[in-house]
């Protein structure tokens, strides 16, 4: 097979390449002269990367030239991009970070909020970047359920990086750790299951102080990940619900820092809400290179995530290992959904928000085929304290053996599945 000619782009001073990427095409990208980066991770000359199903920008500081192999559905260079903003604003986080470091305090805590699609995650990604190669250590805290930059959607993590973001891979590579191996980058995630805070409110709530807590004790501890300080990646919710939660997070995770990216509205409020209270509020504009995604690629971005979490990634690939287990081995458990019963049905004095965080056990059966279960590290039943129970790592049905009363799962580590509870919510993967 004759591989396609490579396509040649020089980029100016403070260009970027703006590329997408199909999920059924590879494109392989390759820095010749000069440099440049992908979302603040420097890229090394005369490396192949290879990118499929990815909407990014290349961005060059001092001009370079760029190979691109493979066929992009989308490629063009913009001079116009708000990246100088995004530096500002790394360099007044880093004087922060020097303070204190001089004076023993904490150092940023930056929240970043906007509608869906401005770029959050992007710019957090930079922000961390940008940190990172300043040899900081900052924690990365990801609140955006329906996404999973770091873990599988549903989930809401924490991370502490002491890593460059792979270029490839993104937060991902983070993600291939096994469930219960204990490595050093393995997030601190606790389950959701659902796409939208708006879903649970009560449960999304109670996990997003769980996670705080968890992550404050840490900042006690880590020096260097105190000074460093935080970037919180939110979802892109801005109506009364997403206000809530924004004000929750300012309080639980001690905000001082918040970006407000391509909202005028949501800053002027953030502003008038908050900026008494001692919290900077910063704006900063969308970039035009940021992609509307749509419900399509969303999921085929989800299936991806998941494909990648058993099987790694072209890079590092792992082999899952597939476990035949008993029905009553296991209990498996969802919140609110199944069990929400009417208000009229519920005791008196008890209102909705009791069964948001009620659980209930689900009956294995052929319904669970193909359904991604998170594997909750409690040992015992007892609640709400399982609720608030981080995760060991995830699990796939892949197999239901109703008559034998068992099921077959695939898991990225070897051995019998050593945690018995494990947490339906809406996640699905066909494996092709
Ligand atoms: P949000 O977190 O606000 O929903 P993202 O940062 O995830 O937005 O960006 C949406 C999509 O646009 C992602 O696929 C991202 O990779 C892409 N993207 C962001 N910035 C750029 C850019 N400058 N050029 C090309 N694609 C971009």
């Amino acid at each position: 097979m004759t591989l396609p000619e490579p396509k040649e782009w020089l980029l100016d001073e403070e260009n970027e390449l703006r590329i997408e990427i199909d999920f059924d095409t590879k494109v392989k990208l390759r820095l010749v002269t000069g440099t440049a980066e992908v979302f603040g991770t420097e890229l090394g000359q005369n490396v192949d990367y290879e990118f499929s199903g990815r909407k990014i920008a290349v961005f060059t500081w001092h001009g370079c030239k760029i190979l691109i192999t493979g066929t992009c559905s989308v490629e063009y260079i913009a001079n116009e991009t708000p990246m100088l903003s995004y530096l500002n604003t790394h360099i007044a986080l880093e004087q922060r970070r020097v303070l204190a470091t001089q004076n023993n305090k904490a150092g940023p805590r930056v929240l970043i909020v906007g509608p869906n699609d401005v770029g959050k995650t992007s710019l957090s990604k930079m922000l961390l970047s940008y940190a990172l190669r300043q040899s900081r250590q900052p924690i990365y805290v990801d609140l955006d359920c329906s996404e999973g930059s770091i873990t599988m959607p549903g989930c809401l993590t924490a991370t502490p990086l002491t890593e460059m973001i792979d270029v490839e891979e993104g937060f991902g590579s983070s993600a291939t750790s096994a469930p219960t191996a204990g490595s050093a980058v393995m997030p601190l995630a606790y389950y959701y299951g659902f796409p939208s805070p708006k879903d649970n409110s009560k449960l999304y709530s109670l996990l997003l102080s769980r996670l705080a807590q968890s992550v404050n004790r840490r900042l006690e501890e880590d020096e260097a990940a105190r000074t460093s300080g935080i970037v919180i990646d939110t979802n892109g919710l801005i109506d009364a619900t997403g206000y809530e939660i924004i004000a929750q997070c300012i309080k639980a995770f001690s905000v001082d820092v918040i970006i407000v990216l391509g909202h005028e509205r949501l800053y002027a409020d953030m502003t008038r809400l908050h900026q008494k209270s001692g919290v900077a509020v910063i704006k900063l504009a969308k970039s035009g290179g940021v992609v509307e995604r749509d419900t399509a690629f969303r999921r085929q971005t989800q299936n991806q995530k998941i494909r990648e979490y058993f099987y790694g990634t072209s890079k590092s690939e792992l082999a899952p290992y597939s476990t035949m287990i008993n029905f009553h081995d296991i209990e498996i458990l969802q919140v609110g959904e199944g069990s929400l019963a009417p208000s009229s049905a519920l005791p008196i004095g008890e209102d909705r928000k009791v069964s948001e965080t009620h659980v209930v056990n689900v009956e294995p059966s052929e319904n669970l085929l193909h359904s991604v279960l998170a594997v909750s590290n409690a040992d015992k039943r007892v609640e709400p304290d399982i609720l608030e129970t981080n995760l060991a790592g995830f699990i796939y049905v892949s197999e239901i053996h109703d008559a034998r009363k068992k099921l077959t799962v695939l898991s990225p580590c070897p051995g019998r599945i050593p945690k018995k509870f494990w947490w339906l919510g809406s996640l699905k993967w066909a494996e092709d």
